[in-house]
């Protein structure tokens, strides 16, 4: 059945919009809905009502906001089905994966709600007392990827709400449809004005960067668009987070459970079609553990079941748009045009009713690879040999991405030692993408600026203000 069509959310209320914009559901290639595609002078009134309603919230006790994110994780609890039905049309992932999408954006509302933001004392002496506090910035612009609608909105609005800001919140123009109508949900929630949800084409971006009422953008897409957020954000001198792309690799040592190895790095690789910015897109494997990790690895992603939502059993879903499917498709194309071994995937093709790309896993392609060098960001993977530590340190940092890493092994000592001469935000050890409401995700190098999650990512959304009181 066709969704309602959803609304903008300004200042409390539910904008049809003068313009539209269709969204397609990649499991068909075709159009499935209109949203508004947001006008500029649209957007100024969503940033107007943000900057109207900032003083008021601002103002709450923190303990009143924790509360605002306590009311959001009702409404995703109460909606969670319609909001995840949503998702799988407009993004392609099953219904079981939507369901966790939604899960997650429970456990960040509870979990962000739970954070604390103390004043510093940095000074009590007979003379003066020095506290540090932090105060909110003021109108945050936020901007989503397509990958994960729901809870990329949530990492962003719960620590932007929490510390006082008021928001507009934009999706990607790929998936607006559960966003607008997370919106809709909570305009009888939080105050008018204090979450504004616009959606629009690709003018609309850059209309927020560049908007001279908007404080601070906290933006997550790719490196190329970070780059151009933060040439825009110079004007205004906006604040900044960025979370941009990765290129993760993995290293399975001699020494690790080839078990948990493959299962953890098969989901690593594959879960919702290899679209995570930190999913495991380059495995390194022990030269003397390598073909028998390539067999089981290989047998273990041909068993996932990729197909469209809608067929019953689908654990993966197709990539979400047409771009990422050709790019996607060209990548796997140069692996079969450069004679590069395939262990899974060389005769399949993608399908042309909808974005379907079965898995690949290409064997030992040579290291300056478009497989090895670029992101991905589709269900192809390649697995890589090396013998000596030094040799694979060089390889897996000979990146201008520093995202995550997971390193795979029985000698915990050794890994460790290992992860932190690695440039990334996050290393995982015998696991992988463990990420949590409660610790900082980000990026090194150019794969973002500034972190999300943890009292760090709240930190993000606050300034100091010091406050020096002389005695006497
Ligand atoms: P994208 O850069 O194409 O788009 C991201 C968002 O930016 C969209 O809402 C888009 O409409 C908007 N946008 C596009 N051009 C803009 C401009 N000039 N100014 C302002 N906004 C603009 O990214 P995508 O294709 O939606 O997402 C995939 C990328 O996101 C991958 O590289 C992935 O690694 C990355 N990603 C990173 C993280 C992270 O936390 N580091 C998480 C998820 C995805």
């Amino acid at each position: 059945m066709l969704p309602k069509a959803p609304l903008m959310t300004i200042d409390g209320k539910g904008v049809e919009g003068s313009e539209k914009l269709s969204v397609i559901n990649p499991a068909t290639g075709k159009s499935f809905i209109e949203v508004p595609d947001c006008t500029r002078e649209e957007l100024d009134r969503a940033v107007a009502a943000a900057r109207r309603a900032f003083p008021e919230w601002k103002a709450l006790s923190y303990d009143a906001r924790r509360e605002a994110l306590l009311a959001i994780a009702a409404v995703l609890e109460e909606h969670g089905d319609e909001i995840a039905e949503l998702i799988v049309q407009e993004q392609g992932k099953p219904f079981s994966a939507a369901q966790g999408e939604i899960r997650s954006g429970l456990r960040w509302s509870r979990g962000t709600a739970a954070l604390e933001l103390p004043v510093r004392i940095a000074e009590d002496s007979a003379e003066r007392r020095v506290e540090v506090h932090r105060v909110p910035i003021g109108v945050v612009g936020a901007i989503a990827p397509w990958n994960f609608p729901i809870v990329q909105a949530c990492w962003k609005i719960l620590p932007a709400l929490l510390a006082g800001n008021t928001v507009v919140l934009k999706p990607s123009p790929f998936t607006p449809v559960a966003t607008l109508r997370l919106g809709e949900l909570l305009q009888g929630v939080l105050p008018a004005g204090v979450l504004n949800v616009v959606s629009g084409g690709d003018r609309l971006g850059p209309w927020m960067t560049e908007h001279p009422d908007i404080d601070k953008i906290s933006f997550t897409g790719s490196t190329a668009t970070g780059k151009l957020v933060m040439r825009s954000a110079a004007g205004t001198l906006k604040r900044l987070t960025l979370e941009l792309g990765g290129n993760d690799a993995a290293i399975v040592m001699e020494d690790a459970d080839i078990t948990k190895a493959v299962e953890g790095l098969a989901w690593g690789a594959m879960r919702n079609a290899g679209q995570i910015c930190s999913a495991t897109k380059r495995i390194y494997v022990h030269d003397s553990v390598y073909d028998h990790f390539a067999r089981a690895f290989a047998d273990r992603v041909a068993g996932v079941r990729f197909d469209r939502a809608d067929v019953a059993g689908a654990e993966v879903g197709p990539v979400q748009n047409r771009t990422q499917f050709e790019r996607v498709s060209a990548i796997i194309e140069d692996s079969r045009a450069e004679g590069h071994g395939f262990l899974l995937g060389e005769a399949e093709a993608g399908s042309d009713a909808g974005y379907l790309i079965k898995p690949a896993i290409i064997d030992c392609p040579p290291d300056d690879s478009r497989i090895v060098v670029e992101e991905q960001f589709g269900p192809v993977v390649p697995l890589l040999r090396f013998t000596e530590l030094d040799d694979v340190l060089k390889r897996v940092n000979a990146t201008q991405y520093g995202l995550g890493v997971s390193i795979w092994s029985a000698d915990l000592a050794k890994a460790r030692e290992l992860s932190l001469a690695i440039d990334c935000g996050t290393a995982w050890i015998n696991e992988t993408q463990y990420v949590s409401p409660d610790f900082p995700f980000g990026g090194h190098k150019q794969s973002g600026l500034g972190v999300e999650n943890g009292i760090e990512g709240l930190l993000a959304y606050t300034q100091t203000q010091t406050l020096v009181l002389r005695r006497g």
